[in-house]
């Protein structure tokens, strides 16, 4: 055994701990999908101290700035700060939907979710971080600052490194995640790092005046068989960005291994749409007349509470056959740019095509779906043959292998041939400048740049 866990109560307790100079792997309520928290593999990595910040006080209040804002801090999840948005007569404009997750553990994936469509990344509706270095200091990182004129980059050839860095990313602009991190905003430092530049305390998030939601489902035939109702879908809500703030898809094999109370309609593709209210009617007609071939029988009206379950349902009920499999997941978070869309269904045809159980869920409107196998232990290595051919396609395409989840352990092979020199450069400056004695999180990601 080579993982000791230590909880913390008190942020003092974390930058005690942080004092003792060990390796230290960050953990928040444990929902990621890369790195197996929940197993043995974890223990076969290396020594270091779990460090569980869930119990970390939760404090969460609303700002009043020139923009709509909440602070947080400590163990809140997303299900505690919609809650507290929600009684301010606000609302929060990122979703993920596992809403067990913790915000600022969020911020160290650069979580993303359903409303992204139609708000963005989170990484934009950050104004302010508070995060603590290897020596449990604390310091402030503001949104409004760019990264370029903070202290670690005065010197020339931080800042030609950084320049460089920057254009890499350039192609990468309209991504959720790009194969590396933004590195734009200061706050950016510490986002999508994965805990291996420093632990987040705090975050300051936009938010906005809470407004009356409704939801419109959209039935469509199996993609396996007929994509061109989903295609044409693709591109009609893209104009609808404005008023849709999600659009969404589960698949009927998804559908298929759900309750029936929770869906009893297996033979059709479902794609469903978040708008508000008072936009019902007219989003309604847009479909309608742009998509003839729609009509009352296929689209309709559904309330929230049968989205929550249903969105909820599909993931977990993954996560609960792997387990009870006993196999880590086997699924992709790839995003692809509006015109490869089609192109990475025609890939996902190929795989659901190899006789082994899959689903197929996610988010629709960016082009960005998740392919799950449900694998037994005997498919398991015959998959993961499969997605290292569908990455080499994913590379050629310039789109990004992992759009929301993170890299974590489970894609760190798969993500270095995704970077570049320009990348390690870059990963080592700041490991070295911040983590000089590599503490944190010394397994993940950048560990490729320190070789
Ligand atoms: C059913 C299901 C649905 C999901 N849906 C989504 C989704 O819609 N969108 C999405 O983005 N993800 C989704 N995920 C993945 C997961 O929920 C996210 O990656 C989430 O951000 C992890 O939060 P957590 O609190 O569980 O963090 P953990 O899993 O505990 O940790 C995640 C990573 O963050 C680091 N970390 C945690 N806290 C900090 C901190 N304070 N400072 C620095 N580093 C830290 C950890 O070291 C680790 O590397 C889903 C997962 C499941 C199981």
């Amino acid at each position: 055994m080579t993982v000791k866990k230590e909880v913390y109560h008190q942020l003092d307790e974390l930058k005690q701990a942080l004092r003792k100079s060990r390796p230290m792997l960050f953990v928040g309520s444990g929902t990621s999908t890369v790195i197996p928290f929940h197993s043995d593999e974890l223990n076969q990595n290396s020594e270091v101290v779990l460090a569980d910040l869930s119990q970390l006080p939760i404090k969460i209040e609303s700002i009043d700035s020139e923009e709509m804002a909440v602070r947080l801090s400590g163990g809140t999840t997303w299900l505690d700060l919609r809650e507290f948005a929600n009684l301010d007569n606000k609302e929060v404009l990122t979703w993920p939907t596992e809403e067990l997750a913790l915000v600022l553990a969020g911020l160290a994936t650069s979580a993303t979710g359903e409303r992204c469509f139609g708000y963005g990344t989170l990484r934009d509706q950050v104004l302010a971080l508070r995060y603590l270095d290897s020596e449990g200091v604390e310091h402030r990182l503001d949104s409004k600052k760019k990264l370029i004129d903070h202290s670690l980059f005065s010197s020339s050839p931080a800042r030609e490194w950084l320049s460089r860095y920057q254009e890499t990313y350039r192609h990468y602009q309209s991504f959720k995640n790009a194969p590396f991190p933004r590195l734009e905003k200061e706050t950016d430092l510490m986002i999508g790092f994965e805990g291996q530049l420093g632990v987040i305390t705090e975050a300051t998030l936009k938010v906005q005046a809470k407004a009356s939601l409704t939801y419109l489902l959209i039935e469509c035939p199996s993609w396996l068989e007929d994509d061109n109702l989903h295609l044409k879908i693709f591109e009609v809500v893209q104009d609808l960005r404005a008023r849709v703030s999600a659009c969404e898809f589960l698949d009927s094999q998804s559908l298929s291994y759900l309750p029936k109370e929770t869906w009893n309609q297996t033979n059709k593709d479902v794609i469903y749409l978040e708008l508000k209210l008072h936009d019902l009617e007219e989003i309604y007609e847009v479909l309608l007349e742009r998509l003839p071939i729609l009509n009352e029988n296929t689209v309709f009206q559904v309330d929230e509470i049968k989205i929550r379950n249903l969105r909820m349902a599909v993931p977990r009920m993954v996560a609960d056959l792997n387990s009870r499999n006993q196999v880590t997941k086997l699924g992709t978070d790839i995003q692809v740019s509006e015109k490869d869309f089609s192109k990475l269904l025609s890939e996902y045809r190929t795989l659901a095509h190899r006789g082994v159980r899959f689903v197929l869920f996610g988010h629709f409107g960016d082009a960005h779906l998740h392919f799950n196998y449900l694998a037994t232990r005997e498919q398991r290595e015959s998959c993961l043959q499969d997605f290292e051919t569908l990455y080499s396609r994913v590379r050629s395409w310039k789109a990004s292998p992992f759009a929301e989840h993170g890299i974590g352990l489970l894609k760190k092979n798969y993500i270095k041939n995704f970077h570049d020199e320009v990348q390690l450069e870059m990963f080592r400056y700041l490991k070295t400048e911040l983590d000089p004695k590599n503490l944190f999180f010394p397994q993940g990601f950048m560990s490729g740049a320190l070789k």
